[in-house]
């Protein structure tokens, strides 16, 4: 057996055909037939049992895991999803520029660049959700596509998820991917947390809250969805008591948002990543929350339980319904230290940055006003909406299941669109948007 190289796969194949999973491996009898390989190439696999292991040098046994890796081998075969070396070159070449690979094996995600610091709520109180119309003065700028496409660093993030998930998130895998974010470096494990790193997303948004330095992003699969029924809020359990660290209570890991259409398309067993800075934390029901305020944010996927690969990703249907857009007000002068950044002000309504992902939106400069929204308003106590399992199942609105597709490398059919449009660039020296200015104007001559 070749030596471990810490490479992990999430299934293998028995000699019958049939998949095999990690909690197989320690039943006795065990549920398939030796010997195994790879899913998707003829590598053989071992299924390695949970044990103890000494550590070199003496000192404590440590416990390893169950788990599936190669045996013999110390890669998977040239064109297997799970061979790193192809996967990331196919990443980077459906990447429209945005994934680069390194000389050194890594792959750099650039993820663009339009945000302005300052623009999260804080996490130390329970925000109030800011008005929808200042929701709807952000996405106006950035919707109205014509069909929701995966921006081009948003599918490389779910190219780069979907590979980690084969490989069990393993940690070599993990170390094989960056982000580039203002010309900084970040981890991976830095940047995404899927779910066997949802405590230090805990900790992360605890420590951070408001500061963190970049959008961060989480990946996991739905439990459950809904609608509130209170306050119209939609939510995706991604998480349930999951043990907290430091002595932190056991927390839940959920996405909300005041559309629901944003979520609608969430189904148990759905695969997820949502990326953005606009992350809480609530105490009283221990939650860490993502808010997503745009299509773009999201993209969701289903396995093809035929092949064990994942389907082919889709964005949520763009707000260009329910977000009750309006009319772009003409800009006005607003003084710098509009921003809130003590208790005393409002949180900050939705933040920018993710603009930058919204890569496919074209301007919708005259709309209408538009019927009131039935989400969350202004007058909306600062609650979180209770997550209520009982409540009517969501819409039916979108695909359960997206398409079934090949596997995700796909060489001469990247799955980009078409060349994108950018979103009006609304950035000037000051930070947030017109909408965020003109709401805190309106906050502070009401108030
Ligand atoms: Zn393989």
């Amino acid at each position: 057996m070749a030596d471990d190289n810490g490479f992990r796969m999430t299934e293998a194949e028995d000699d019958n055909g049939f998949p095999v999973t990690v909690d197989m491996i320690d039943q006795d009898p065990r549920p398939f037939v030796k010997p195994l390989k790879c899913r998707h190439c003829p590598r053989p696999v071992s299924a390695v049992r949970s044990h103890s292991k000494a550590r070199p040098g003496g000192g404590p046994a440590s416990w390893v895991h169950a788990h599936l890796r190669l045996n013999g081998y110390p890669d998977h075969g040239p064109q297997c999803p799970l061979n790193p070396l192809w996967a990331i070159e196919q990443i980077a070449r459906g990447s429209e520029g945005l994934a680069i690979a390194d000389p050194d094996g890594s792959l750099r995600l650039v993820l663009p660049d339009d945000s302005g610091p300052g623009q999260v709520p804080p996490t130390d109180v329970d925000p109030a959700e800011p008005p929808t119309d200042v929701l709807d003065d952000l996405t106006a700028l950035r919707i109205t596509t014509i069909r929701p496409v995966l921006p081009p660093a948003l599918n490389s993030a779910v190219r780069i998820v979907q590979f980690l998930q084969l490989n069990a998130f393993a940690a070599p895998a993990l170390r094989l991917f960056n982000v580039d974010y203002r010309g900084t470096r970040i981890a991976w494990r830095r940047f995404c947390y899927g779910p066997p790193a949802y405590t230090k997303l805990l900790q992360r948004v605890v420590n951070s809250g408001s500061a963190l330095p970049h959008p961060v992003a989480v990946y996991g699969t739905v439990i459950r969805a809904g609608v509130a029924k209170r306050t119209g809020k939609a939510y995706a359990v991604l998480a349930s008591q999951t043990p907290g660290a430091n002595g932190q209570p056991p927390f839940d890991v959920l996405l909300y948002s005041l559309h629901p259409s944003l979520l609608a398309p969430l189904k148990p067993g759905m695969h997820v990543l949502a990326i953005g800075e606009r992350w809480k934390y609530r105490t009283d029901r221990p939650e860490v929350q993502f808010w997503a305020t745009a299509h773009w944010q999201l993209a969701y996927w289903a396995t093809d339980q035929a092949t064990g690969l994942p389907a082919e990703p889709a964005c949520p249907p763009p707000l260009t319904a329910s977000a009750r857009p309006r009319a772009p007000q003409p800009r006005r002068p607003t003084p710098r230290a509009a921003r809130p950044t003590t208790s005393s002000t409002p949180p900050t309504p939705a933040p920018q940055p993710e603009g930058s992902l919204a890569e496919t939106a074209v301007p919708t400069p005259t709309v209408p006003a538009p019927a009131p929204e039935t989400a969350g308003t202004a007058d909306t106590p600062p609650d979180v909406p209770a997550p209520e399992p009982a409540v009517a199942p969501d819409p039916p609105v979108s695909p359960s299941t997206p398409k079934p597709a090949g596997p995700p490398p796909k060489p001469t059919d990247p799955p980009i669109p078409p060349p994108p449009l950018y979103p009006p660039h609304v950035r000037s020296d000051q930070p947030g948007s017109p909408g965020v200015r003109d709401w805190l104007r309106r906050f502070r001559k009401d108030s």
